[in-house]
């Protein structure tokens, strides 16, 4: 049968798409259905026919899923934050660790793929420590913060997001009364006026410090004065111990208030000037070793690393499962305290600056020179005197240091473990070739992108290193993201 616009059938669900979609195939087409789950049978209407596959509606669930669960939250469906929601927790796991599986097999060319079992939150809800609110007039003529609907810039009002903590409410109804009150406009995308356009919330999960930065676009914001009184009113005397996700009894308070001048008609939320309300520019968070997670070398009890987070820093938004994502790094690089170690892609130094106290000496390399500021400032801020840092990207820098074409880096020592933590889209081969040259005895890479690490490993796997095994983290519950780490070790020719 040939599927038109408009058909309508029944189907089966029996897999989950990457960005969480239900598949489910019928006379040789495949069926992509949004909100449809493995297991489900649904009454489907078609609505875009390609070649071999198809987009289709969900009209009617026919038979549910045992795997489906009501969402917690009254607005997943609508609001682009949780793809998968409605999939039990403990499915989605499974989900993500046979996504991890799937790739190394199919594109990473692995056979049987040796796989520790995948790592979840012990609660997967409240664990975020940023989210970043827009703020909008919508038709009942009242401001809302929320978050846009999935590929759209419409406003979902968003009271509560179970994802982040529970004073992000209150910051965000406190900033709304503070507008109502002063009469200041939000942000009108088209006509491109009105002054806030974004609430952004950061908390120190060990620290229960709390910024918040209001992104106008304007150069001021009027009564200034006024909402920081009112945020110190709201939030300074928070007593109750909200943390479920690591069960301490953590006190949240305002710590950081800030303005971010944001005049440009863009999709990017921070502008490059900020404006110091209330605090000195940052919050302190810190993150420890997990010896679940570690059994490798250590000399005494882990020390817990602290980091300045600014509103413009890049920081890991779930700390409790980062840390439990670089203590399998370090693991993983089987670190005996004698190792050279390289760490790529390395933003702040996060990886860097934990593996420190692990290895003789450790150099990190990343593009962002704000990053590689608050790397510097971060070892220092620690006392940690054996982490380098140097601004480029990977790409360059190491073959640069491969060929000592560049006194910069002359005193940079080979390394024996390479760590690689790149974005989504994966190594440049130009680096891959760097790491086979250098020729670490092992290399460990940890990603966000199960298709780009699959065809890395594969690239490695060609040149000189063999696959030992893999564990996923999950750090973004209820969405279809899912972290990686692999181990490599070299099984080819060290250079003299
Ligand atoms: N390891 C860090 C950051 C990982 S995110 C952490 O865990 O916090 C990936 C980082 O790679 C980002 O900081 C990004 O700025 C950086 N990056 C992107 N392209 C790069 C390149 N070509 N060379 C070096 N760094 C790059």
């Amino acid at each position: 049968m040939n599927f038109k616009k408009n058909d309508i059938l029944n189907l089966k669900i029996d897999d989950i798409g990457v960005n969480g979609e239900g598949i489910g195939h019928a006379e040789g087409m495949t069926f992509f259905v949004k909100d449809a789950l493995p297991g489900d049978l649904i009454r489907a209407g078609v609505t875009k026919v390609k070649k071999t596959y198809a987009y289709a509606r969900l009209i009617e669930l026919i038979e549910e899923s045992p795997d489906r669960v009501k969402p917690k939250c009254p607005v997943a469906k609508t609001c682009g934050g949780c793809q998968i929601q409605h999939l039990s927790y403990e499915k989605q796991l499974e989900f993500k660790e046979r996504r991890v599986r799937e790739n190394l097999i199919r594109i990473g060319g692995i056979d049987s793929p040796t796989m520790e079992p995948i790592v979840g939150m012990d609660d997967p809800w409240h664990f975020r420590n940023k989210e970043q609110f827009p703020i909008r007039k919508l038709k009942d003529g009242r401001i809302h913060a929320g978050f846009f609907a999935s590929r759209t810039h419409s406003l979902v009002p968003v009271d509560e997001c179970l994802l982040g903590k529970e004073i992000n409410a209150k910051v965000t109804k406190c900033v709304l009364s503070f507008m109502d009150e002063h009469s200041i406009p939000p942000y009108d995308e088209r006509e491109h006026s009105g002054v806030v356009r974004h609430v952004l919330i950061r908390c120190g999960f060990s620290t229960g410090e709390v910024m918040v930065c209001i992104v106008i676009n304007a150069d001021m914001l009027p009564h200034s004065d006024a909402l920081v009184e009112r945020l110190e009113c709201c939030l300074g005397g928070e007593s109750k111990g909200d943390d479920a996700c690591n069960g301490e009894n953590i006190e949240y308070k305002i710590k950081d208030i800030s303005l971010n001048i944001n005049k440009e008609k863009s999709n990017v939320i921070l502008g490059r000037k900020q404006i110091q309300l209330y605090g000195e520019g940052y919050i302190t968070d810190e993150l420890k070793l997990q010896p679940e997670y570690y059994h490798g070398h250590m000399e005494g009890e882990p020390e817990a690393v602290s980091f300045q987070i600014s509103p413009l820093s890049f920081y890991q938004v779930n700390p409790i499962q980062t840390q439990k994502l670089y203590s399998i790094a370090c693991d993983y690089a089987n670190l005996t305290g004698n190792e050279v170690v390289w760490d790529l892609y390395c933003g702040i130094g996060t990886i860097s600056l934990f593996a420190s106290s692990l290895a003789k000496e450790v150099y990190g390399i990343e593009i962002i020179p704000e990053a590689i500021e608050d790397a510097k400032r971060n070892a220092r801020l620690n006392g940690i005197e054996n982490a380098e840092f140097f601004v480029g990207k990977a790409e360059e820098i190491a073959p640069l240091i491969v060929s000592g074409d560049n006194s910069l880096y002359s005193g940079v020592e080979r390394p024996d473990v390479v760590i690689v933590d790149p974005p989504r889209k994966g190594c440049d081969e130009k680096l891959l070739d760097a790491i086979c040259t250098l020729s670490p005895d092992r290399v460990v890479y940890v990603s966000c992108d199960p298709a780009t690490l699959a065809r890395d490993v594969k690239y490695l796997c060609e040149h000189g290193f063999e696959f030992v095994k893999a564990r996923a983290v999950d750090q973004f519950g209820h969405s279809t993201h899912v972290e990686t780490v692999v181990q490599l070790v070299n099984i080819g020719v060290k250079p003299d």
